[in-house]
């Protein structure tokens, strides 16, 4: 199975899981050249194939140029890779339980153990600190850059009013860390909703999160992710 193979994948397990829609995107960092990374050009994730697969160096220009739309908000992934080295994979979504927490003061809290990274913090970019007020697009190398400041060593940033980025060491941990994003924000909003005003929400403490996310690799999930959106992707083609 080829890093492309499980990048393409990733496009599709991510849309099955309603993390992306028509926009957002997956990168890894190229296992041959650790100054590139690939990222498929501009277009829906569930269409994305094999062929639609660039390279791209740290600057976040095209390798060979296909003459294909790019992405406009691919400095997200170069300007990570370039401040995190131990990074190897990247998603930037607009997943829309996650949304809600980088527009109000409510910090996303560690609710569950698959989900217990957000206990490492979940820092908030706010891109009116670093440019006039405008479309919200991560579309210059200094506004991709100062994001990854924002990020700094957390395994996610949430962007005011846009989305996230996720990062992970592998691409396994940067889309299962994704997933349970998603997932962990929708399920702190049910338990406010559930304690209602009086009751009161027991999160993960730092002892729980600190012996919770090593083990957190999705290791079980990943596999099975892929098959399932490999079949996808066979039915598809008949
Ligand atoms: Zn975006």
């Amino acid at each position: 199975m080829s890093q492309t193979e499980d990048l393409v994948l990733a496009y599709r397990i991510l849309a099955a899981h309603g993390v992306v829609d028509a926009y957002g995107h997956v990168s890894v960092r190229s296992e041959r050249e650790p100054h590139r990374y690939l990222l498929a050009r501009s277009m829906a994730p569930e269409l994305v194939g094999a062929d639609d697969i660039l390279e791209f160096d740290l600057d976040s220009n095209v390798i060979r140029d296909p003459g294909a739309a790019l992405y406009l908000e691919r400095y997200i992934h170069g300007e990570v890779y370039k401040s995190r080295p131990e990074v190897q994979a990247v998603v930037h979504n607009h997943s829309p339980s996650v949304i809600p927490f980088g527009v109000t003061s409510v910090p996303l809290r560690p609710l569950f153990n698959t989900g217990a990274f957000v206990g490492e913090g979940i820092p908030t970019f706010e891109i009116r600190d670093f440019q006039e007020s405008g479309d919200l697009l991560i579309k210059t190398p200094h506004l991709g850059a100062s994001l990854a400041k924002v990020l700094g060593p957390k395994p996610a940033a949430l962007m005011r009013g846009h989305g996230a980025v996720v990062v992970g060491e592998n691409l396994p941990r940067a889309v299962g860390r994704s997933v349970y994003l998603e997932l962990s924000a929708r399920m702190q909003m049910q338990a406010r909703l559930l304690a209602g005003e009086k009751g009161s929400i027991t999160y993960l403490d730092e002892a729980e999160v600190k012996a919770s996310v090593p083990v957190q690799d999705y290791n079980r999930a990943w596999p099975m992710w892929r098959e399932k959106a490999l079949a996808r992707a066979k039915a598809e083609r008949g």
